[in-house]
């Protein structure tokens, strides 16, 4: 008699995937006819799933089923080409199938040692998109500093701020804990990450300074001068500066360069954060908001934004990996092996704050290898173009006025009324289900902001997007 298993077979898996592909082309097909906000109200979905797990398998089907009815009311349309809210998670066909062969494969790849192809295939991936950028050459893997996939854009910038308290405290809180009086400095724009990590580093939020900004809400140099100088003059100790190419409320961007020769003048490490705007820099036109990075000790920017890489894939680069590998390095008796002992390969495990890790460079190889360095600067030219049409609509119009020229795809604009009726505007339209849009707050007004990033946005859901707006303004009154 065969023992009863409850695994699911090769047979039954291929059966299933095969639907499940089809399911997923359907979505991508009819993903427009979804609201795109999902229109539940807090707890609807939790109350119609059951209580306990069930005590016997299920099949396939019914899970589907549930996922139409119970799960799908709930799920806001990220991958809706009308999607114009906060900042695009958008992903793609290669993406999708290198997440599922990644899955597939069930890769932990924490050493080399662990699988070969996923450490190797990552080097030369992050290698690619330096020259493909025009990254600081240093940034290789093959020269002193090096890339690596990391979750997220707020986990590299906890990582760099790590490096940079060891490399300012000759490595020693690791050591001995503690802190000394060290500081780091943010502008008012930069990601509230900045914050989080602060107080996971254990240097604490009064020990983070926040510089002024100006008129296009960069960073101004001469206040982070006046301030680093402040601090050392009472016994503080810099160590941490962070800019940012494409802030997340307005996409401004910080002067890089300048700030980058402050930092090497007091001996700072600069981590530049490009979240967001980082993908632009596929297109040599868009580099001049990029000047100065070679100045950066580290970078970051997120595939997993506007790159067509679905979520997670943040690319970190570090100028000298040696730094990065002395902060976070550890070697447990159960991790020795030869190939780390012989010191002639990259154990990942070192170059962030977990031990395991996915195989997600597979996603990124397949996405470059799909569009082509040339796929990806078209479609990134595109959502450019459409933000500059979306802004001249704007521009033309005598009811809204625009923030500032839009730098890159995201356009800050608001209706020429108050920001009472530009809050029942943005509710008014993200309640019709036909698009999302979010807002900020600038200036102390309130700005909506059109975000134009989605992998399947085209002219058409702009232009349709600017006529919902302009109607559902004059339904307010
Ligand atoms: C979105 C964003 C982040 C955070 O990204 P995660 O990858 O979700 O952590 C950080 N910085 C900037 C500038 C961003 O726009």
């Amino acid at each position: 008699m065969t023992k009863k298993n409850y695994h699911m077979s090769p047979a039954q898996f291929r059966e299933e995937g095969k639907k499940m592909i089809d399911w997923i082309a359907d979505y991508y097909e009819q993903v427009e006819n979804y609201p795109v906000l999902s229109q539940v109200e807090p707890g609807d979905i939790r109350k119609d799933l059951p209580n306990a797990a069930p005590a016997q398998g299920e099949s396939f089907d019914a899970m589907m089923q549930d996922v139409e009815q119970l799960i799908m009311p709930g799920i806001t349309h990220w991958q809706s080409p009308n999607f114009f809210a906060y900042f695009p998670a958008n992903t793609s066909g290669p993406s999708i199938l290198g997440e599922l062969l990644s899955a597939g494969l069930g890769v932990q790849g924490m050493l080399w040692a662990t699988s070969p192809a996923c450490t190797e295939l990552e080097s030369q991936v992050m290698d690619w998109l330096v020259d493909m950028m025009d990254l600081p050459q240093y940034f290789k893997t093959t020269q002193n500093g090096g890339g690596v996939i990391q979750d997220t854009a707020s986990n590299a910038l906890l990582t760099a701020m790590l490096c940079a308290r060891e490399m300012k405290t000759n490595f020693e809180t690791n050591r001995i804990g503690g802190c000394p009086k060290i500081v780091a400095y943010i502008s008012s724009q930069t990601h509230s990450s900045a914050e989080k990590d602060i107080k996971v580093i254990g240097v604490g939020t009064q020990n983070l300074r926040t510089i002024e900004v100006d008129e296009n809400f960069a960073m101004i140099p001469e206040k982070l001068e006046a301030q680093i100088r402040k601090d050392l003059e009472e016994g503080y100790i810099p160590f941490f500066v962070c800019g940012t190419i494409g802030t997340t409320s307005s996409n401004a961007v910080d002067p890089i360069r300048e700030i980058g020769e402050i930092c090497r003048r007091y001996d700072i490490w600069m981590h530049v954060d490009a979240a967001m705007a980082g993908s632009a820099s596929v297109c040599p036109e868009q580099r001049t908001a990029f000047d100065g990075l070679e100045l950066a000790k580290s970078y970051a920017f997120n595939p997993h934004k506007w790159m067509f890489t679905n979520f997670d894939c943040d690319c970190f680069f570090v100028s000298d990996k040696s730094v990065l590998i002395k902060t976070l390095s550890v070697l447990p008796e159960y991790l020795k092996n030869e190939a780390t002992a012989t010191g002639a390969v990259i154990d990942y495990r070192d170059w962030h704050l977990q031990l395991g890790r996915r195989f997600r460079a597979l996603k990124l190889w397949f996405v470059i290898r799909h569009y082509g360095v040339e796929g990806l600067q078209y479609h990134i030219r595109e959502h450019i173009r459409l933000a500059g049409e979306f802004s001249k609509w704007v521009n033309e119009s005598n009811d809204f006025e625009l923030l500032n020229e839009p730098p890159f795809n995201l356009v800050c604009f608001r209706h020429k009324n108050n920001d009472a009726f530009n809050k029942k505007l943005i509710h008014s339209l993200n309640t019709s289900g036909k698009i999302y849009l979010t807002h900020t707050v600038l200036n102390g007004q309130f700005w909506l902001r059109m975000s134009i990033g989605q992998t399947q946005t085209e002219l058409k859901h702009v232009q349709d997007a600017w006529r919902l707006i302009g109607e559902k303004s004059q339904s307010i009154s």
